[in-house]
């Protein structure tokens, strides 16, 4: 009998004893070489501030799956995580960047672009240090705190948004002024 499953990545035959993937959106067959792959590029990611605890998913888009930091894949975004789904967004044939919708009642609070800690951008410290506060559990909140970054065709620049519920803003702007004197105007300079 002629196998016909065809990986809906690079279009290649996958034999029937062969390992493959389906896509957990699609349920489009990817076969093992692409599913390798897909991790070879950056991904979307999200990172939930809760309580000093850090909770980081991957979004992989070839597989249509969230990725926890155990590899475990899962069709749903975690639940203290905005991102709905995400897809690659092109602004022109050479640019373009991971996009994502959030779920509803989430917000973004500011996005924009960083990059790493260099001196000739020092406007964009306040970022890298708010960032430095959650990650070491310094900045401690009730609510998640939520920061997805994305890659973008400029290797040195990464897409960033900050996230909470809607519900939780006031209570966001509250805890970083009262942290780090972090105000709307220095979270958005910062990113810019
Ligand atoms: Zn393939």
């Amino acid at each position: 009998m002629e196998n016909k499953t065809i990986c809906s990545v690079c279009e290649e035959h996958i034999e029937e004893h062969e390992y493959h993937y389906n896509n957990l959106k699609t349920g489009e067959p990817v076969c093992e070489g692409c599913v390798d792959n897909s991790y070879n590029y950056p991904m979307l990611t999200s990172t939930t501030y809760l309580e000093g605890e850090v909770e980081r998913v991957m979004y992989n888009n070839t597989l249509g799956a969230f990725v926890d930091e155990y590899f475990e894949m899962s069709e749903e975004s975690p639940h203290n995580s905005p991102v709905e789904s995400a897809q690659w967004v092109s602004s022109n044939a050479w640019r373009g960047y991971m996009g994502f919708d959030l779920k509803p009642s989430w917000v973004t609070l500011e996005s924009g672009w960083a990059t790493g800690r260099h001196d000739d951008v020092k406007w964009k410290h306040a970022f890298n240090d708010f960032i430095d506060e959650l990650e070491e559990g310094n900045l401690y909140t009730h609510f998640p705190i939520v920061v997805v970054s994305a890659p973008t065709s400029n290797v040195f620049s990464t897409a960033i948004d900050v996230c909470v519920r809607e519900r939780d803003v006031d209570a966001f702007w509250e805890a970083v002024g009262e942290h780090c004197g972090l105000t709307a105007e220095a979270l958005k300079t910062s990113l810019s």
